[in-house]
C-alpha cells in the first residue's frame, strides 16, 4: 500500500470542528519538535462529517517526554504508557506511536493472540497496527493534510469496513475486533467488505479467546448510537452470536430466525435511545434477555408444566451474566427489573402497594421495560403513562424517599463510602 498525502483543498476536515483542547495538545507537541497527529476515530467522524466521541492523539515523544511538556498530564497503563492529558471537560489521550509486536516477540509464534503491545514505532507502523483501514488515518495540524498509509480514505467513500492487513490473521490476533467490526459496520451504516466478512465468519469461534470483560464492554458499545438492532443482527448473520450468547441465538433460530419478535424488541429500544439521547446498559440486557426468557416459559406452559416466571428468572439468568461478566450489581439490577413486570398486572388477592413499588430505586427502568414491552405488543401506552405520573406524584410529596437520585452514568446507585480506619 503507497502511502497518500491529502492536501487541505482536497478534504473536508476543517480545523474548526476539532477540539479546541487536542489542537493544544497538537501544537505544543510540534512547537518542541516533535510530530503529532490526531488519529483513529475522530479522523474517521470528521471526514464522514460526524461529531467525534473523543480526540486520540498519536505522537513520537515519549510518555515520559509527553509528561515533561504538559503539567496536566497522567500516565495510565502498565503494558503500555498512554498519556491521559486532563483538561475542564475533557481527556485527550495521548500515546506514543507504535507498532505491532513481531511474532518471535511473543509467544513462541504458533499462537497469533496478541499478549503484549509495546513496542514503539514509526508513524507509519502505527496506522499499520491499527484494525480497520477507516480507522487508520491521520490528520496533521501543521498543513492540514491528511496521511493515509492504509487506503482508509477511499473504504470511507466506498462506506466499507475493511481490515488492515490479512483478515485471517488480524482477527486472530485479537478476535474482538470481529465484534468492533460489527459495531462500526452497523454505527455508520457500512458494509463489511467481502474478505473480512468472510474471515469473521471463518473464525467466529475464536472470539472466546477474548477476554469477557473486553467483549462485554464491547456489546454495551453496540448499543450506542441506536444502532443495536442492525449489529445484533449481523452478530446473529455471521454466527458471532452463537458464541457469544447461545441462549438468544437458540431462541432465534426457534423464533422465526430474522423475522423473530427480539429485533422488534431492539427497534423500540433504539427508538428510546433515539429520544433519550441515552443507554441504560441494564435496560439493554433486560430487553435483550425478555422475549427469550418468556419463550422457555412458554415452553414449560406447554409442556404442561407450571413455571414461576421469577424463579425461572432466578434460574437462567445469573449463569449467563456471570460467564459474560457483567458486573453483579447489574445482574441484580436486571433481573429485578424484568421480575418487576408482573407488578404492573398484581394479583388482586395478594396486599400491594403501588406507592412502594413506584418508589423503589430502579422504578425508571422497570417502567422503561414495560413500556418497551407495551410497544412490542402493539399496545396502547396509557397504562405506564398512569405509572409515571404515580412515580412523579410519590417525588414530590417525599424525594427522600425515592433514593437513587445521585447516580453514576451507567445507573449505578453511589457507592457508600467505607467506614474510615481509626487512627491507632
Ligand atoms: P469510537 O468513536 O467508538 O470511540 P474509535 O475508532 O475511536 O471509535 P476506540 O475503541 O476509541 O475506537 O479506539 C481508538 C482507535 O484505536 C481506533 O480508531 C483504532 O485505530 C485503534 N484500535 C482500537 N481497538 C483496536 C484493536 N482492537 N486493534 C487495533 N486497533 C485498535
Ligand atoms: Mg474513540
Amino acid at each position: 500500500m503507497t502511502s497518500v498525502i491529502i492536501p487541505r483543498s482536497e478534504h473536508t476536515v476543517s480545523r474548526q470542528n476539532i477540539h479546541p483542547d487536542a489542537l493544544k495538545v497538537m501544537y505544543r507537541l510540534v512547537r518542541k519538535g516533535f510530530t503529532a497527529y490526531l488519529v483513529g476515530g475522530s479522523v474517521r467522524d470528521l471526514i464522514l462529517g460526524r461529531t467525534p466521541k473523543d480526540f486520540d492523539v498519536s505522537t513520537n515523544a515519549t510518555p515520559s517526554q509527553i509528561k515533561k511538556i504538559f503539567q496536566n498530564c497522567f500516565l495510565i497503563g502498565r503494558r503500555f504508557r498512554l498519556a491521559h492529558i486532563r483538561f475542564d471537560d475533557q481527556i485527550i489521550e495521548t500515546s506514543t506511536f507504535r507498532r505491532c509486536p513481531d511474532q518471535d516477540e511473543e509467544n513462541g509464534g504458533d499462537d497469533l493472540y496478541q499478549f503484549r503491545d509495546n513496542c514503539y514505532g514509526t508513524p507509519e507502523e502505527d496506522a499499520l497496527r491499527r484494525d480497520f483501514t477507516i480507522n487508520g488515518l491521520f490528520y496533521e495540524v501543521e498543513r492540514f493534510t491528511i496521511i493515509d498509509h492504509v487506503g482508509g480514505l477511499s473504504d470511507i467513500q466506498n462506506r466499507l469496513i475493511r481490515c488492515i492487513g490479512d483478515p485471517n490473521i488480524r482477527f486472530r490476533e485479537d478476535p474482538v475486533r470481529m465484534i468492533r467490526a460489527v459495531r462500526f459496520a452497523s454505527r455508520l451504516d457500512f458494509h463489511i467488505e467481502p474478505a473480512t466478512y468472510n474471515a469473521i465468519l471463518r473464525h467466529h469461534e475464536e472470539i472466546l479467546k477474548a477476554s469477557p470483560p473486553r467483549i462485554f464492554e464491547e456489546l454495551q458499545k453496540l448499543f450506542a448510537f441506536a444502532a443495536g438492532e442492525k449489529a445484533f443482527r449481523l452478530l446473529y448473520k455471521t454466527g458471532l452470536l452463537h458464541v457469544l450468547l447461545p441462549e438468544i441465538a437458540d431462541f432465534l433460530d426457534h423464533d422465526h430466525g430474522q423475522d423473530s419478535v427480539l429485533w422488534t424488541w431492539l427497534e423500540h429500544l433504539d427508538e428510546r435511545i433515539r429520544t433519550v439521547g441515552k443507554v441504560e446498559p441494564v435496560l439493554v440486557f433486560a430487553a435483550l434477555f425478555t422475549a427469550p426468557v418468556r419463550h422457555v416459559a412458554e415452553r414449560y406452559e406447554t409442556a404442561g408444566e407450571r413455571v414461576v416466571y421469577n424463579a425461572l428468572l432466578a434460574d437462567l439468568l445469573p449463569p449467563i451474566c456471570t460467564r459474560m461478566s457483567m458486573p453483579k450489581w447489574m445482574s441484580t439490577r436486571m433481573i429485578q427489573i424484568m421480575a418487576n413486570q408482573s407488578r404492573f398486572e398484581p394479583d388482586k388477592k395478594k396486599r400491594f402497594s403501588k406507592r412502594g413499588f413506584v418508589a423503589q430505586d430502579c422504578f425508571p427502568e422497570t417502567l422503561a421495560l414495560y413500556q418497551l414491552g407495551l410497544l412490542v405488543a402493539g399496545e396502547d401506552l396509557g397504562p405506564a403513562e398512569i405509572w409515571g405520573s404515580l412515580r412523579s406524584e410519590v417525588e414530590a410529596e417525599t424525594p427522600q424517599f425515592v433514593r437513587g437520585e445521585v447516580r453514576t452514568e451507567q445507573g449505578r446507585p453511589p457507592r457508600k463510602r467505607p467506614p474510615r480506619r481509626r487512627r491507632r
